[in-house]
């Protein structure tokens, strides 16, 4: 996904905004409004905050919000929305049953705004679109996937097949790595540091505000093929 962030220099606070429009034959108000719940809540509750270096030069801790929010379109609809979007805050993705690579993706590169999600991922009552959110925002997968020495629950960013501690197992009785002995997906927790991670390297414009992400801006069919258009 993308999406802007803006200083409040009032609030010592950082606001991420982002805007989810789905469509599809699974995308419903009620979906929409579960999914942007779930991401929400993953990445507010993580409390993260970065460092921002005020006018008087001074580096300051600001909070990091997250506001996310949804619309459902008809495919015709989004035709005409991804054709004129040059806006950073949007997002395009489409909720079907199945796709060519059997599962929820976000498109092109790291950091697109579009997606193909699949509605068997459980999504708005999981962390896979916690997870997806965090990819388009640039985030890769941990380089180290054993965390068995991690008291903490998992980074929102670890791949299926971690290793992790046997409680967040999908089967706490199993070795790690035997069947059942992997991370199960949904102890997965934001963590502040990769907040800390979305913004490093960034900066802010003389406005106070930041593009995250990349603008790929593609419709998908039903079965996650693009839609190229013609200019
Ligand atoms: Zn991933």
């Amino acid at each position: 996904m993308s999406a802007v962030a803006f200083i409040r220099s009032d609030l010592n606070e950082v606001v991420v905004s982002a805007k989810l429009w789905f469509y599809g034959s699974f995308a419903t108000p009620d979906l929409a409004g579960k999914i942007v719940d779930e991401i929400n809540n993953q990445y507010n509750e993580a409390q993260g905050r970065i460092l921002i270096r005020e006018a008087n030069g001074n580096q300051s801790p600001y909070s990091v919000r997250f506001d996310i929010e949804s619309a459902t379109v008809s495919v015709d609809e989004v035709f005409n929305l991804v054709q004129s979007n040059t806006d950073y805050r949007n997002n395009y993705i489409r909720i079907e049953q199945d796709n060519f690579l059997k599962r929820s993706f976000m498109g092109n590169t790291l950091g697109g705004n579009v997606g193909h999600w699949l509605i068997s991922d459980n999504l708005g009552e999981s962390t896979t679109a916690a997870h997806e959110f965090g990819h388009s925002l640039g985030l890769d997968h941990p380089a180290d996937v054993d965390l068995r020495d991690r008291e903490l629950p998992p980074p929102i960013m670890a791949p299926r097949g971690t290793l992790v501690r046997s409680r967040f197992q999908w089967n706490p009785a199993v070795i790690a790595g035997e069947f059942g002995g992997t991370m199960k997906p949904i102890y997965r927790k934001v963590c502040a540091e990769e907040i800390e991670m979305i913004f490093a390297g960034q900066v802010f414009s003389e406005e106070g505000t930041l593009n995250l992400g990349i603008l790929s801006n593609l419709v998908y069919d039903e079965v996650g093929n693009p839609y190229y258009f013609i200019v």
